[in-house]
């Protein structure tokens, strides 16, 4: 894996590029006119995808097109009806693939990916059926597996359809709704400028941690860290209050020692440690339990599948299944392992 390298920390992408200059170089992303109109397509409008899209479309050229799919049809419904200009509903993925030049998807797990990307490139015809002729850019910034997004990477490029490239995000809702995440791709190096003015209009910062497959590698690595340090600073603060420690205290001493971490110093499980926290306000929105859950199990999938060792990773694995199940903590903002472990509240 090469060094990362932040491609960009862009303020606002289409003012930065002009059309012109994208349309010289090899690969046209945005138009500026009628006859040189670009088409894109957005599969997934959920939690995520949903507000991402609508930060696509509108920081797009008002000529261009969104084609946008969802099974749910209500999602796609209401994409329409709040953002009527430029947009289109496509009965299928495969009529996405067909008609737009870059599609990006945002599914819940690896085998809706595989699936979508089934039908997307399955008759492998797309340049000679589709609607443009243009070399197609695949975006997948669903969480999930490398192997299986390794092997869709594989099926696009054996085809000579498009180009695949893996970009996980992070930021959650509340980053895609202000457009503001962070991508972590995985991409040859020639697909990286297009990719990243792509995903710019979507986030605040794109990091190339290197070749396909490369985004979900750090991703998985950074959510496997995040999900063992909300366990240990769970734990940490539950054995401190247990022996009688003031929670506030016991806090601003770890976050200026070496056990400070962002689930000590941002997102601390202990209820009234710091003000508008999800745990100050009943463990409700964050990032949600079976999130973390789902990532850390595609960490350790991952790793054992690479013969790679992990000394915590399955017995973290199996609480976070416990805490998921439980009737107090479902749904709720991962920091509640601590009211599992039994924490005072
Ligand atoms: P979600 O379940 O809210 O949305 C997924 C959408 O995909 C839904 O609208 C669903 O109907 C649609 N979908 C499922 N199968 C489909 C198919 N075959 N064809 C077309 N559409 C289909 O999930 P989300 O929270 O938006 O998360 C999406 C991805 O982003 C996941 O991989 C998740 O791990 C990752 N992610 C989520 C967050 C977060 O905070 N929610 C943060 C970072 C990354």
């Amino acid at each position: 894996m090469s060094t990362m390298r932040v491609v960009s920390a862009m303020v606002s992408p289409l003012r930065r590029i002009s059309p012109v200059a994208v349309r010289q170089g090899s690969k046209r992303c945005f138009s500026s006119s009628q006859n040189l109109q670009a088409t894109w397509g957005f599969i997934g409008l959920g939690r995520m995808g949903f507000p991402m899209a609508r930060n696509l479309r509108a920081k797009l050229p008002a000529e261009d097109v969104l084609f946008v799919q969802d099974v749910n049809t209500a999602a796609s419904k209401k994409f329409l009806e709040e953002n009527p200009e430029g947009v289109r509903i496509a009965s299928t993925v495969r009529e996405v693939a067909e008609k737009s030049e870059n599609i990006i998807t945002v599914l819940p797990e690896p085998h809706h990916v595989a699936g979508v990307y089934k039908q997307m490139l399955e008759p492998p015809s797309l340049l000679k059926d589709g609607f443009s002729a243009k070399e197609r850019l695949f975006i997948d910034c669903s969480t999930i597996d490398p192997m299986t997004s390794q092997s869709v990477a594989s099926a696009a490029h054996a085809s000579g359809q498009g180009k695949f490239i893996d970009a996980p995000m992070s930021g959650g809702v509340v980053g895609a709704q202000a457009g503001t995440l962070t991508f972590m791709i995985g991409a040859a190096p020639e697909i990286v400028e297009r990719a990243t003015k792509i995903l710019s209009l979507m986030g605040k910062r794109v990091l190339h941690l290197g070749e396909q497959g490369a985004g979900l590698h750090g991703k998985l690595a950074n959510n496997y860290l995040l999900a063992l340090n909300n366990i240990a600073t769970a734990e940490a603060m539950n054995m401190g209050i247990q022996w009688g420690l003031d929670p506030k205290a016991l806090a601003n001493m770890i976050n200026i020692s070496t056990g400070k971490c962002w689930p000590s110093e941002v997102n601390n499980p202990v209820p009234g440690v710091i003000e508008g926290s999800p745990s100050s306000r009943g463990y409700e929105g964050g990032f949600g339990i079976g999130l973390a859950a789902k990532d850390l199990k595609l960490a350790v999938k991952a790793a054992k599948e690479s013969n790679i060792r992990l000394a915590l990773g399955d017995t973290a694995k199996a609480f976070y299944e416990e805490v998921e199940a439980a009737e107090n903590c479902k749904g709720r903002d991962f920091s509640v392992v601590y009211r599992h472990l039994g924490g005072k509240e």
